[in-house]
């Protein structure tokens, strides 16, 4: 314990005491030291091909582990890096580290393991994205063909020029590109034609209300269905119960990733998950 202050004015540290007050401007000044205090990590959402069972690979999801405030969502902290523009260090950062936490499972014998990382509009607006990810690609090794991009739908409604020339050194570099958080975002649907997207993330909201509300289920099978005929492949987040997997797997959504087959796992524990369903 620690007298932090004169007078009668004590404060006692606890290892496990947060702070509940969260000023948004010293958590600006903290997020950026937390890359070189190596207070980010990389957790990974296994995905799941729901015809086979397989596990494909997993989402990379950063996590903050603030040395008083705990662990901080990044729906909290990305924002405010976005707003100061550390959101494209953190984001090459949690790039690397997916490629090369990754290449390190494939040669550990899970080869065809992909995994998606997301790409925040600030990233996407920054004129040297395509050429900053190939040097990554180049840096870690790691196959192009394993990574997929998650972009929403409003950033590249926003900047559908700029999106259609990003999307053609992506696709040379033979990555594949995602729409995250799909019917969350603006109602156009134009952009489906001019954007060569490989997938469709539908938004947890839809799946989440499927079995309360006709309307929702009826919108979820509409998406799987209209994404298919566009050739796109169709992943379902936030899967928690088996009402809702029965619900994914008639209506042939191709992945899934859900608490019910998982949480977003430390990369120890990622490895762990891949070797028991491997033994089964
Ligand atoms: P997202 O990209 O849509 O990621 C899916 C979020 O849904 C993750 O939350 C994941 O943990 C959660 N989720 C998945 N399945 C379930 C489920 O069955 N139940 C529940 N309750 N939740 C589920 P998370 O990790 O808190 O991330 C929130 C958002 O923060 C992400 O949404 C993404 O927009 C952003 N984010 C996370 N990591 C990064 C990153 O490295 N870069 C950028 N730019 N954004 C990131
Ligand atoms: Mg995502
Ligand atoms: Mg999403
Ligand atoms: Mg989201």
């Amino acid at each position: 314990h620690a007298k932090l202050f004169g007078g009668n004015n004590y404060q006692f540290y606890h290892p496990d005491m947060k702070i509940i007050s969260c000023n948004p401007s010293a958590l600006e000044a903290d997020l950026k030291q937390a890359l070189e205090r190596q207070e980010l990590e990389v957790y990974y959402h296994p995905q799941i091909e729901l015809s086979t069972g397989k596990i494909i690979g997993s989402e990379a999801l950063v996590r903050w582990h603030h040395p008083q405030e705990g662990s901080i969502s990044p729906a909290t902290f990305v924002p405010i890096a976005e707003a100061n523009g550390s959101i494209v260090q953190i984001g090459e950062w949690v790039l690397r580290k997916a490629c090369l936490e990754t290449k390190a499972l494939q040669e550990r014998g899970f080869a065809d393991l992909q995994v998606s990382v997301n790409i925040s509009g600030y990233q996407f607006n920054q004129p040297d994205l395509a050429q900053n990810i190939q040097n990554i690609l180049i840096e870690t090794g790691f196959n192009p063909q394993s990574l997929e991009l998650e972009l929403t739908e409003s950033i590249v409604i926003h900047n559908l020029k700029t999106a259609t020339v990003i999307f053609q050194d992506l696709k040379a570099l033979g990555i594949q590109v995602a729409i995250d958080d799909f019917g969350t975002g603006y109602s156009s649907l134009g952009y489906l034609q001019q954007l060569p997207f490989d997938k469709l993330k539908i938004d947890r909201s839809f799946v989440q209300n499927i079995h309360q509300h006709e309307k929702t289920a009826t919108i979820a099978k509409s998406i799987i269905q209209m994404a298919h005929n566009l050739n796109l492949k169709v992943v379902c987040e936030g899967i928690e119960t088996l009402e809702q997997e029965k619900f994914i797997l008639e209506n042939k959504c191709d992945f899934m990733q859900g608490y019910i087959l998982s949480g977003p796992l430390a990369i120890q524990d990622w490895e762990n998950f891949l070797l028991e369903r491997r033994d089964k």
